[in-house]
């Protein structure tokens, strides 16, 4: 098979290998689509965690092509997404339901080959039946389980008001949950006049293409759907004084940036962080089947394998209207 591998940090190349074989416990999948994600992009420049080289893609959705002799939920032709996050089910802070930070953590497309390729291994305990959703939709599954999970931790309350900085297939689908909540009022920020635009389309009150602009100490909640170092200290900015920011976009791993303690302190913020996701994944495709979250025109490029590269360069500079960019392995 065809797979998308990144070699070290900035290196990327497209290699041939045998086909993947089922472990006992594991299903095959041919992937249908492979969505790019921010978290990528960081894989890419060697700013996020595991091993290279790697074989990306965490995002992702196929076929079942064969199952190993344990596998009892899945068959040939079903057809599956994946939640990359593999847990132990057998360390302490999986036995407290913190799967996330389970300490034999693996995850699909970061510490084992992921779905930038034709075929991929999973364990069965990862994979979920999607039902009738096309595999474009499905490959949301993983995005939007993260986003359920930060809405957890968020826990804001019915007629909330929300500031979400940054469009991106992120920044949307937090958007579309937060409404789905009962927020009453969201506000969407993107420096990218097309992409602030896609969001008063799925529903955001007020666009705007300037933090400068977004009044401060206003709103009940603040969610960074950046990772951009100098808008996550912002963030704070716009919170009132009791309200809630929490930091949803993968910062880059390494790098620092200065805030101000007292202001925290001074209007009693509570900061949250989100980590992937807990047992999200039923939840996120019952609420793509219900649609009750529009995908529609979240995808804006659809690649072959070989346009990983520049499926992460359009991303990077925000090129031709960018929004998710997926590849296609197996089309
Ligand atoms: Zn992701
Ligand atoms: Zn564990």
């Amino acid at each position: 098979m065809q797979a998308a591998q990144i070699v070290s940090p900035n290196q990327m190349r497209i290699i041939a290998i045998p086909d993947p074989q089922p472990k006992p416990d594991e299903v095959i999948i041919e992937v249908k689509a492979s969505g790019i994600c921010g978290t990528d992009i960081h894989i890419y420049r060697g700013e996020y965690l595991g091993p290279y080289p790697v074989i990306p893609g965490h995002e992702f959705a196929g076929v079942v092509t064969s199952v190993g002799t344990q596998v009892t939920r899945f068959a040939v032709g079903d057809r599956v997404a994946v939640e990359p996050n593999i847990p132990c089910d057998n360390c302490v802070n999986c036995l407290n339901n913190r799967q996330n930070f389970c300490l034999n953590w693996q995850a699909v497309g970061v510490t084992r080959p992921g779905g930038m390729a034709q075929f991929v291994a999973a364990p069965e305990k990862a994979v979920f039946a999607i039902g009738e959703l096309t595999f474009e939709a499905a490959a949301f599954m993983e995005p939007l389980s993260c986003v359920l999970h930060g809405l957890e931790r968020l826990q804001a309350e019915m007629a909330c008001s929300a500031a979400i900085l940054g469009a991106g297939p992120i920044g949307i689908l937090l958007l579309q949950s937060l409404r789905l909540q009962g927020a009453a009022q969201v506000t969407v920020v993107d420096k990218n006049a097309a992409r602030a635009a896609f969001a008063s389309q799925r529903g955001a009150d007020k666009t705007l293409t300037s933090l400068d602009d977004l009044p401060q100490d206003a709103f009940d909640v603040v969610i960074d759907a950046t990772g951009v170092l100098p808008v996550l200290r912002r963030a704070l900015d716009f919170a009132r004084p009791g309200g809630k920011v929490l930091w949803f976009g993968v910062p880059p791993s390494g790098q620092m940036t200065d805030i101000e303690p007292f202001k925290v302190f001074r209007k009693g913020l509570t900061v949250l962080s989100s980590f992937t996701s807990v047992r999200n994944s039923y939840q996120a495709l019952d609420l793509l089947q219900s649609g009750r979250i529009t995908l529609q025109g979240l995808v804006s490029h659809r690649l072959p394998l070989e346009g990983f590269e520049h499926g992460i360069h359009i991303l990077e500079n925000g090129l031709e209207g960018v929004r998710k960019v997926q590849v296609l392995p197996s089309p």
